[in-house]
């Protein structure tokens, strides 16, 4: 080891200080000791194996399960100084990076789950000195997360296979029962797991029944001002309402995997550059795009799960300003869920049925919005926070304990 963690902290990445938990779960890596950090969206979860990755002997393997947020992770990583690669479907240079590797010339290697099975991807591991495996969106291994991969599966076998080196699996899902699944797929003991804050002071939460969406949102978009997202459920409703809410008056675009690649790289670049510009997506946009100043992110439907919820609406205001999250709800959004659920084979039943209700509970609430989400991830959190919607002008529970006693006092 050349050089000390802090001065790598400072040398490489250019930051002062640790944040948060980011410190505890890089001791334990330099350690040895296999962890599972549980850390909210952008409260740098990357730093947690790149500063390990630079400061130990051999190549950190970083599993990660898509192309697009793997190849955004290698250019920043590569930005800073580090030496990365990938090894996915669409690189060329296979050859180069198995060389690169073989001769200890790579301190990141980024592959996807499924390269776990495959046995020449383990005879190249077998030639080489992996110094750490970090299993990134580690959710993806659980039945219980929100995004189920079979192919997190196939890790086990591989970390087992190196019982020498360490295993750090990060996410920011943390109910749990999903928590516990990780630890247990990954082969994880309980004293590994590491949770940090969920909590996001500066974002404002606000929920409102769906009521004629186009203009609920026209307005939103005059009274928000700076960037903003807002998730529409489709790439079809993503499209169309660009269309609309682009005829307000700020710049507006559409982004959603099914778009011409050549288009949608341009309008996310357009989206990073911009002030004040409003994209509509579906929630494949934000996954690895670090816009710091995102003022608002509104939600046009239900989402999928609290923890997507929490995860979308966590890109607004990473820069520690204050941002709103809005979440447009109606009762059909509900009725499609439990469609949707009701054609899932039965064993997944239960745990959909279950995020839908905790929803339900965020949604149609009288009480504070982020009490029920820090809740949700095992925080035990004051009962108002003063900046959600039902903290800052308390709704219909006020009139609801007054028709109580009217009847109780009839
Ligand atoms: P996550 O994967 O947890 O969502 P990232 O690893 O993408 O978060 O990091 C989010 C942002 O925080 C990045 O811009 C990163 O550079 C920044 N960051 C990470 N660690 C620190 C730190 N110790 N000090 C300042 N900024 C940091
Ligand atoms: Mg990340
Ligand atoms: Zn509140």
């Amino acid at each position: 080891m050349a050089r000390d963690i802090p001065t790598l902290l400072h040398d490489i990445f250019g930051f002062t200080a640790f944040r948060g938990v980011q410190q505890q779960v890089v001791g334990r890596v330099m350690a040895g000791q296999p962890t599972l950090a549980i850390m909210p969206t952008g409260a740098g979860k990357s730093l947690c194996y790149q500063l390990p990755a630079a400061a130990l002997d051999g190549c950190c393997v970083v599993v990660s399960p898509l192309i697009a947020l793997m190849h955004d992770q290698l250019r920043a990583a590569n930005a800073v100084g580090l030496r990365a690669a990938s090894l996915t479907s669409v690189d060329a240079d296979w050859r180069e990076t198995q060389d690169r590797l073989r001769s200890g010339e790579l301190d990141l290697l980024y592959v996807a789950p499924e390269r776990a099975s495959q046995e020449n991807f383990r005879n190249l591991l077998r030639s080489t000195k992996v110094a750490l495996f970090a299993i990134d969106e580690a959710h993806c291994v659980s039945e219980w997360g929100h995004d189920f991969r079979p192919d997190y599966r196939l890790l086990r076998p591989l970390l087992d296979e190196f019982p020498d080196v360490p295993r750090l699996a990060l996410t920011a899902t943390a109910d749990a029962h999903t928590r516990k699944d990780i630890l247990v797929q990954l082969g994880i003991p309980d004293d590994g797991l590491i949770i940090s804050g969920f909590d996001r002071p500066n974002i404002r939460y606000a929920v409102h029944p769906r009521d004629g969406l186009s203009r609920q949102l026209a307005d939103l978009m005059l009274s928000e001002k700076g960037p903003g997202v807002v998730y529409a459920q489709t790439r079809a409703a993503t499209e169309k309402l660009a269309e609309t809410l682009g005829r307000g008056g700020r710049p507006v675009l559409a982004y959603h995997a099914g778009m011409d690649p050549a288009v949608r790289a341009r309008n996310q670049a357009a989206f990073i550059a911009s002030e004040d510009m409003v994209m509509v997506a579906t929630v494949a946009f934000g996954m690895g795009i670090d816009k710091p100043d995102v003022r608002f992110v509104a939600h046009a439907g239900l989402p999928k799960s609290i923890e997507g919820y929490y995860q979308e609406s966590g890109r607004a205001g990473r820069d520690g300003e204050p941002a709103v999250a809005h979440l447009f709800w109606g009762a059909e959004d509900f009725a499609r869920a439990r469609m949707r659920i009701a054609e899932l084979e039965p064993a997944r039943q239960q745990g959909e049925r279950a995020r839908i209700s905790a929803l339900g509970a965020l949604v149609e609430t009288a009480t504070c919005r982020r009490a029920i989400l820090l809740r949700h991830f095992g925080e035990d959190p004051a009962p108002t926070c003063g900046n959600c919607d039902n903290c800052l002008s308390p709704p219909a529970s006020v009139d609801a304990t007054e028709t109580a006693r009217k009847y109780l006092s009839a």
